[in-house]
Order: structure tokens, then sequence, then C-alpha cells
């Protein structure tokens, strides 16, 4: 580039100047990494440092710089040089602070510290200032699908934040299951008695709101678009048709009960008498409003005897029914059983539970219901018979050890929530149209037209580190859609995910990248003349970002994408790049490692490490001052689904003797942001085992970790014990020919 003018900033502060010679690291700057200003500095990141490198930037022209101080995740507000590309040589946690401070150590940290100046400089000049998406959207709408509480939660937090929602409602008024509850149990001290719900003031609150628009009895025909610019055809159960313009979606479409008819063996379906929460609730408000006392189902008579039955068709290892814990119906049925107690102390109520899940201070509201009379029983339902009006609850007592029964004229069936997530896109196509599934937002995605689901059908979410985050970028989840909740979690969910769908809409107004890279400019451009058509970045890539335009060729969405960079990892023919992320950015910093002969018994080995944890956890283990292999040279990369095979091959013919990938964990509870990075990364390197055999090479030279950012001592001991498994293996063959 003719008018790139590089400078390399070398920093002796934090101990750096003590354990390493800055002057060496600045000749390496200037006689190997060729740039064209090197500096020494006291403090880099002091006043006068960062101002020093200002005025290089003012009056010097300089345009590429390169620091070489501490990780490029510390004192970032500091060096913070928007007009200039910029990277930095990690030689404070990656090198002085995770090498021992002896003299015996000082030379191969010295030769580590000069290797990441060189790859820092050979990165530098590959990087160009990202100009930004030049596709902004600008509508900062929000569209929520579901009038429930989680969704009319959504709409609110959105509306009162000065942002317009929109709620679109399948049925004929505002409220879904949380407007059915009699009461709800309490969020509040003294966690005592049930409460109001709240939700027909929180619906009169959603009608009345000058920002929120409603559709009743409405659903999604189609939803196209991207964040910033969704239009979304809303179809009314009269036949009219309309068209909404939103920057994003929340999708809060809740819950259905489970079918206590799938449940014989407990009585579901057998008798009026057993019913579920649900049914209970429904009860409970006509009682309250005067309609039919609350009595027995079948005939109206008063209830002297109601047993629950906690888990029912919940937690089932059987395969048949819900494998998971909803929650709530603990605590729910506690609230119910309270019904009982406070309208008449009288009437026998047992709660028939295997465990009692009242988790924080509901915990007070267990002991409150012990107080009013209701009675706990451990114990395992073996089954529920109906004779007439009674029901006899056979069950094991798992704190006697025998088995017993109980008369009862009335049973709840504490059942779980199954979400309403729409189609399961990840069906074969034959298998989502014989479904009777209903899709919800249609969208005109290539990938399908539902969000993908997590395991037990529930909508995505990356439960660990970004709840509501779904893999459909602007649009998120909130709610018992994401995984079976209480109101008050609703409520907290809701607020969450349209403090997200904010993000997002103010992020596509300014071309920039929504989470996990919030803020950044850079985006995937592609060189479509190399484009073989192979379609692999369509179909990797996790977010739905790609589409294929009418000669099949790639058709980049820049509003959807994460700039997680899988699509320039899948690319065999490496046209995709970012401009500050790619395959020479990354290629010419392995090449730039100086890599000793093969008798020198100084290995060299590459670590890729996820930025989101690996490279975290190494820069918490030097901060620990956990000693690891200074046989390690580590490169940040923005997932492991970024990596392309080309950096390993490169790598090992370039005479490197091993290669670490450490990504995120993968599966069902992945933890990798980029969802499905780490994973695809450890399928294409199952693959790469010919290459190796081809070169000559042990397969055990290329390995890839799943860690986590806590993994701040495992991973330093993985490096070790990786290191060591080289030392065994021996030096590479390839050195004496790279
Ligand atoms: S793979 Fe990642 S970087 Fe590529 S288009 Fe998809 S989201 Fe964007
Ligand atoms: S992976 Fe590369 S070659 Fe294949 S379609 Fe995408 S851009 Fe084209």
């Amino acid at each position: 580039m003719a008018d790139m003018k590089t400078a390399a900033y070398i920093c002796q502060g934090c101990g750096i100047g003590e354990r390493l010679s800055t002057a060496q690291l600045a000749a390496v700057a200037q006689k190997e990494g060729k740039m064209n200003l090197v500096r020494e500095h006291a403090f880099l990141c002091s006043a006068d440092g960062v101002q020093r490198i200002r005025a290089d930037v003012g009056t010097e022209g300089v345009t590429h710089i390169m620091i070489a101080a501490c990780s490029r995740r510390a004192k970032t507000e500091a060096f913070n040089f928007p007009d200039v590309a910029m990277a930095r040589a990690n030689i404070r946690e990656g090198v002085i602070w995770s090498q021992p401070d002896n003299d015996e150590a000082r030379e191969i940290t010295q030769e580590m510290a000069d290797d990441y100046v060189r790859m820092g400089c050979a990165e530098a000049k590959k990087l160009k200032l990202p100009a930004g998406n030049p596709n902004v959207a600008q509508n900062k709408r929000m569209l929520i699908v579901g009038g429930g509480v989680s969704g009319m939660t959504a709409a609110l937090e959105a509306a009162e934040a000065g942002y317009e929602a929109v709620i679109v409602e399948k049925r004929g008024e505002l409220g879904g299951w949380g407007g059915k509850l009699f009461k709800r149990v309490p969020a509040h001290m003294p966690y005592a008695d049930p409460v109001a719900t709240g939700v027909a003031e929180l619906a009169a609150k959603v009608s009345k709101h000058p920002r929120i628009k409603v559709h009743l009895n409405s659903t999604i025909a189609q939803t196209a678009g991207a964040p910033g610019r969704f239009t979304v055809q809303i179809a009314a159960e009269s036949g009219a048709a309309s068209a909404e313009e939103v920057g994003a979606i929340v999708q809060a479409t809740g819950f259905e009960p489970y079918d206590i008819q799938k449940l014989p063996e407990l009585g579901g379906g057998k008798s009026a008498n057993v019913i579920d929460q649900a049914g209970l609730e429904a009860l409970a408000r006509e009682a309250a409003a005067g309609a039919r006392p609350l009595g027995r189902p079948s005939d109206g008579a008063p209830v002297e005897s109601v047993v629950f039955i906690q888990c029912a068709g919940q937690r089932d290892d059987s395969g048949k029914h819900l494998p998971y814990c909803s929650g709530h119906c603990c605590n729910t049925s506690i609230k119910q059983a309270m019904y009982f107690k406070d309208a008449n102390p009288a009437i026998d109520t047992v709660i028939l539970y295997t465990d009692l899940r009242t988790p924080g201070m509901t915990e007070d509201f267990y002991r409150s219901g012990q107080k009013k009379g209701v009675t706990f029983t451990k114990g395992k339902v073996e089954a529920v018979e109906t004779n007439g009006n009674r029901c006899t609850v056979q069950f094991k007592d798992l704190i006697l050890n025998e088995d017993t029964s109980i008369e009862a004229d009335l049973v709840v069936l504490a059942t779980g929530q199954v979400p309403n997530s729409g189609v399961n896109i990840e069906l074969p196509e034959e298998e989502q149209a014989a479904s009777k599934t209903v899709s919800i937002l249609n969208l005109t995605y290539r990938q399908g037209k539902d969000m993908p689901q997590l395991k037990h059908g529930l909508t995505d979410s990356h439960f660990i580190c970004f709840p509501y985050e779904t893999r459909r970028t602007g649009i998120y989840a909130a709610g018992p859609v994401r995984r079976p909740m209480d109101i008050a979690q609703a409520m907290e969910d809701a607020t969450g995910a349209a403090l997200k769908a904010i993000q997002a809409v103010e992020n596509a107004a300014l071309g920039r990248a929504a989470h996990p890279r919030s803020g950044d400019l850079s985006y995937p451009m592609v060189r479509l003349d190399g484009c073989t058509q192979c379609k692999r970045c369509t179909v990797e890539c996790p977010f739905g970002a790609i589409d294929e335009d009418e000669k099949r060729y790639p058709l980049f969405n820049e509003s959807r994408c994460r700039r997680c960079g899988t699509c320039m990892g899948a690319c065999p023919v490496r046209v995709i790049s970012f401009e500050n992320y790619s395959p020479d950015s990354v290629g010419s910093q392995i090449k730039a490692v100086d890599i000793p002969d093969e008798f020198s018994e100084k290995p060299r080995i590459l670590v890729l490490a996820c930025e989101n944890d690996a490279y975290p956890a190494l820069d918490m283990a030097g901060m620990q001052r956990n000693v690891y292999s200074a046989f390690v040279r580590v490169i940040p990369v923005r997932c492991l689904g970024s990596v392309n095979t080309i950096w390993i091959t490169d790598a090992l013919n370039g005479g490197w003797d091993g290669v670490m990938m450490m990504g995120c964990k993968h599966g069902d509870n992945y933890q990798c942001h980029f969802v499905k990075g780490s994973e695809l990364a450890t399928y294409r390197m199952s693959k790469i085992d010919d290459t190796l055999k081809q070169l000559g090479l042990e397969t055990e030279r290329v390995a890839t970790y799943e860690v986590a950012i806590t993994d701040i001592r495992r991973v330093p001991q993985l490096i070790n014990d990786y290191a060591a498994k080289i030392n065994e293996i021996g030096m590479s063959p390839m050195k004496g020919f790279a």
C-alpha cells in the first residue's frame, strides 16, 4: 500500500523493561519487522505514551501501528486510536508473566517476545482500517411476537426507553398464560401469601402506551430482511393483511402446558377431578368471580382433600415425557394449596414430591405453606385411580419406604411447560412439512422459517453467556419459549431481550456488528471472481447471514453477520476476509516467527486461541503467574470456526512442530460465542489427518481442545502436556525443508 506508514511502540512498563531487552525488541521491529518508525517508552499507556502515538499519527502520518506491551484485552481505553490500523503484541501477560523470572529462562523469554514483535509487525501491515458496513439500516422499531407477560414486558421496556414497539398476539386479548392465573407466587417480602398477578394492569398499560401498537387475533405471515430493516407481514384472523417495518424482533411466544392426556397413569384424561395447574387456576378464578365455588369439578361438591403431584410428566428419564424441570411448579403447587387453606384451613392439602424446589427467598413461601397446614410428603406416585367422584393416589412413601395411598376429591398434576418455538428447522425438510407445527416467524431465510432450537424444542439462546441471543441476529428470545420459567423470571428475561433488541438496532444504524463483537466495524468481504460457488460459507454460517444471489454466488447480509469469521475459515479458496482479520493477517504472523533449526531442541508450537474464552484464560493464567511452555506462540482468533486449514498446513510446512487449537465447548450445552464455530473447527480438523500423513507428520501434531474462560490453571497444563508430547514425538521433519 503506497500510503502506508508503520510505527512500532515497545513498552518498558509493568516490568517489561527489567525482564526483556527492549532495545533488542526495537531492533527486531526495525530490521525484521521493517517498521518505518520504532519507539520505546517507559510507560506506553501513560498520558505521555498515548500522546506520543497520537502525535506520530498526527504529524508523521503514521497509518499502521504495532504496540508491544500488555494483552490486547488490557488498556483498551488508552490504546484507542480510531484513525489507524493497530496490532498488539502481548509481551506482558503472554511473555513475562507466563515465564519464570530467573536467569535460566531469560534467553527463551526474550526469544518469545522477539517472535511476538515479529508477529505484531507482520499483522499490522496486513490490516486495514474498517470503514463500516455501508448498508446501514435505520429502523429502530421493535416487533414483539406474543402478548403474554414476557411480550408485554419487552414492549413496555422498549417503549419506556423511547422505542416504538409492535405486539402481534394470536389470541383476542393480551395476557397469555399469566393472564389466566388467579394469583401468582410472591416475588417480594414477606413471601408469605399468593399475590395479585398484576397482568391486567400490565395489559392496560401496554394498551394505552402511545409508543405501543397491538395486533390481536393476528399471526406473522412472513418475516424478511435483517436488523434495522425487517419487513413483517401480519395476517389477522379476519383475513385482513398488514405490514410492519421494524428493526429488531423479540420472540416471546411462551409455552403450552404439557398435555395431561399423556399421563393416563396419573389419571390424566380419566376423570374431571384430575386436572393440571392451569385447570386449577381456572377453577380458582371462577370461584373468585362468584361463578361457582372452588369445588370438585365432577359435581361441584365442596373439596375436602386435594393432592398435588409434583413433576408430573417432568424430569422423566424414560423418554416418554419432558426430561426437564419447569422450575416454577413446586411454588405453584404451594400457592394453589394455599388457595384452599386460606379459604378453609380444614381442607386437607398434600403435596407429593420427590424433590421440592423452592429456590432463593421462596423457601420462606414454603415455610409459610407449612404454617398454613399444607402437608408435604416425599413420595413417588405409582398411579392415580379414579372412581366416581373420588381419586386414590397410590405412592411409595420415600421417608418410610412403604407403599401407601391417599384418597382425594381433587388431584392436581404439576405438568411442565412446552415451548411454543415453531417449526424445528433442524429436521429434514420432509419431516418439517409433515409436522403439524405451525411456523411462528415465517422467515424468508435460506436456513429455514423459524429459529433454530436447542434441545427439548426450546428456542435457541446462548444460555450461559448471552441469554436471549439467538442464531438469528436482531431476533431475540424471551420468556418460557427459551427455557421454562415463572412470571418474575419472564419479566426479567423480557427486559434483557428488549435491551438486546435496542443494541441491535443501534448497531445496525451505525453499520456495526451486534453482539458479541459489538461495535466492530469490519464485515466479511468476498472476492467473487475467485469464488467456486461451493456454498460452504452459506451452509456453515451459524447465523443465517448468507443467502445466494440469482447467479448462485454467496450474498452476504452484513447486518445479520456477527463477524465470527466462520465463513472465512470455511472457504477453500480463501476469498473471504475482513479488513482487520484475514487469511493473510493471520498467515503472515505464522510465517513471521523465527523457527529454530531441527538441532536446537526448541520446538515451536502454534496456539490458535479463541478470543472469547481461551485467550482470556491464557491472559488470566499470566496474571496469576501460571507458567507455561516458552515454545508456544499464541495467535488470538475470533472463533475457532474462523480457522482456515491453510494456516495449519502453512505452519506445518513452515517447520512449526505442532498446532494447538483452543476453542469453546460445543454440543447441546455449547459455550461457543458463535454457536457452531468450535464444533465446525473440530470437524474440519478431523479431516486434516490425510494432509498430515501426506506430509509424513504424526496426527498428534494437530490437536483441538475445548476450554472455558475459567480454565486458568488447566490451559497452561494443556500447553505443558502438549509440549511434552511434542518433545516425545520429536522435532518436525519439515524443518529441514522449510
Ligand atoms: S460466518 Fe460469521 S462472519 Fe461469516 S457471514 Fe456468517 S456471521 Fe458473518
Ligand atoms: S466458501 Fe468461498 S468459494 Fe465457497 S461459495 Fe463461499 S466464497 Fe465461494
